[in-house]
């Protein structure tokens, strides 16, 4: 008997999905680490991604590349946010890389890397646009490359990077991509060796490498979404690939309640669970369903979609979801089960919910 809401994942689908993103990376020549953030650190979907053919495992939360070293994974594992000055310890015992930003931090780690006798590789973050995390100032970047170099000798410095795409919505474009070269290649003078890594970003890059317009220095991306969900490439990037399957994760609820009611609350109108005075249509009475999944479990009900084209979301709680069922040729009673599939960010709540079962089939 399943318990509901739970996660339903199609091993065999996700794992073809993950299969043809990597063999593409890999005709350009680009290693990728699979970032396992979003599915909350899930071991079995790690293993996926390593079989699938990722070189390395990494996440912003140490909490899950500790998780991944204690489970024996053999794979160097990636801190993809600056490290906290607070969290220096637990960076050199578990993570073999980090993205890194600042001067005060990369100290932080050398002095941790004395202490418990270990090295630690460095990516230097470049800022690009995006104004998220990375280095902005030329000058401070040569500083900081020269520190690594003589003064912070527990620190290898292997590569630089960016982000793009994530706050400021900047597109990664081929020439974006050149100027990381351009500054990359700046460092390789400066140290006097090729860098093992020049890192171009996250999913959001990926276009580039399917119309083969990656820049040939380009040689690694950090890659999430696409591995996992795959949703932003056809939605945002107009990048759908017909070899992928869509139906790798589902989210799946339990019906509480089905009722004709009006569409318009009535009463005096304050505010829902939240604070907020959403706006309500009025389209009569209609036959409602409501679902025993609610923010808690999916963040936002504008990230769901209902699998039944006739189904459509009006709204969520805490622990509420409620739809419209009159035009849907299912006949649905209490009881019944509704399935969703997910964005991102409903992806991520769905996973961080402890109490959700997580099923492969
Ligand atoms: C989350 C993250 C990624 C992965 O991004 P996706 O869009 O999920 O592929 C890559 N790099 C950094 C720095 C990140 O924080």
């Amino acid at each position: 008997m399943n318990s509901y809401p739970h996660i339903s994942i199609n091993k065999k689908h996700l794992s073809h999905n993950m299969h043809e993103i990597l063999t593409r990376c890999t005709r350009s020549h680009v290693k990728v680490t699979g970032i396992i953030k979003g599915c909350n650190g899930h071991e079995e979907i790690a293993k996926l991604m390593l079989e699938s053919g990722c070189e390395s495992l990494g996440s912003s939360r140490i909490t899950h590349l500790k998780a991944l070293k204690r489970a024996a994974f053999e794979c160097d594992t990636w801190l993809v946010r600056t490290p906290m000055i607070s969290e220096v310890n637990e960076l050199v015992k578990y993570v073999d890389v980090s993205l890194n930003s600042e001067e005060s931090v990369l100290e932080a780690i050398h002095t941790a890397c004395k202490m418990h006798k270990k090295n630690h590789q460095v990516v230097l973050m470049i800022e690009m646009g995006d104004l998220r995390e990375g280095i902005f100032d030329q000058v401070k970047l040569e500083e900081m490359v020269d520190k690594i170099e003589s003064q912070w000798t527990t620190l290898q410095l292997i590569g630089v990077g960016t982000n793009l795409g994530c706050y400021g919505s900047i597109r990664p474009t081929v020439e974006k991509m050149h100027a990381l070269i351009e500054i990359a290649e700046k460092v390789e003078r400066q140290i006097g060796r090729k860098l093992k890594y020049i890192s171009g970003s996250a999913t959001s890059s990926l276009p580039l490498i399917f119309k083969d317009t990656m820049p040939e220095r380009i040689n690694h991306l950090r890659l999430g979404e696409s591995l996992l969900i795959n949703k932003d490439l056809p939605l945002y990037h107009n990048m759908k690939l017909d070899t992928l399957y869509e139906d790798t994760m589902r989210i799946k609820a339990e019906i509480i309640e089905i009722k004709e009611k009006p569409t318009y609350p009535y009463g005096v109108i304050s505010v829902d669970a939240f604070g907020n005075t959403p706006v309500y249509e009025d389209r009569g009475i209609r036959k409602r369903a409501i679902l025993a999944l609610g923010r808690q479990d999916i963040s936002d009900h504008e990230k769901l979609m209902p699998m039944d084209p006739e189904v459509f979301i009006y709204g969520s709680s805490s622990d509420h979801l409620i739809v419209d069922i009159t035009d849907s040729k299912e006949p649905y009673q209490v009881g019944d089960v509704m399935s969703f599939d997910m964005f991102y960010q409903a992806m991520l709540q769905a996973f961080l919910n402890q109490e959700m079962p997580i099923l492969f089939e």
